[in-house]
């Protein structure tokens, strides 16, 4: 059965869009520790980062470096984080998040709670910023 990563891809399951290309699709989590917080995901689906071949991999990790410098650019911060973990989507995804201080990556951290309007606005806005 599909991930719930590849029915957003295929647009199966709604998102907050931020940028796609042929191999690589980002869009905004739906429980952001900060706003602007992203998931980069490759369209290929793989469980686990360190079992991607090479090629999606270092694809992945160049087309994450382009979507931070499009969210930096969008949603004041001092810079993004990243983190992977998916213990809960068995898909890989790379966290981007945007920082100020340390204590903002924590994931156990409260979610923020943004309403739809500005959640559609956070990703236009990085959106933008990746043409
Ligand atoms: P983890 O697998 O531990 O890296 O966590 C999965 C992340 O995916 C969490 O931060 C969730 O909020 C996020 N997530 C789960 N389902 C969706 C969805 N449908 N749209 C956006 N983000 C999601």
């Amino acid at each position: 059965m599909a991930t719930v990563f590849t029915r957003i891809i295929n647009g199966e399951i709604p998102c907050y869009k931020v940028a796609e290309d042929e191999n690589y699709f980002a869009f905004l989590d739906i429980n952001p520790l900060t706003k602007g917080h992203t998931l980069v995901v490759p369209k290929v689906e793989n469980d686990y980062i360190f079992n991607l071949d090479d090629r999606t991999y270092s694809g992945l990790m160049l087309f994450a470096k382009r979507v931070a410098a499009a969210i930096e650019a969008a949603v004041p911060c001092k810079r993004i984080g990243v983190a992977v973990m998916g213990m809960e989507v068995p898909h890989t995804h790379v966290h981007l998040i945007p920082i100020n201080k340390e204590g903002d990556m924590v994931i156990s951290n409260p979610k923020l709670k943004l309403s739809d309007e500005e959640m559609r606005q956070t990703a236009a806005m990085i959106a933008e910023k990746m043409k």
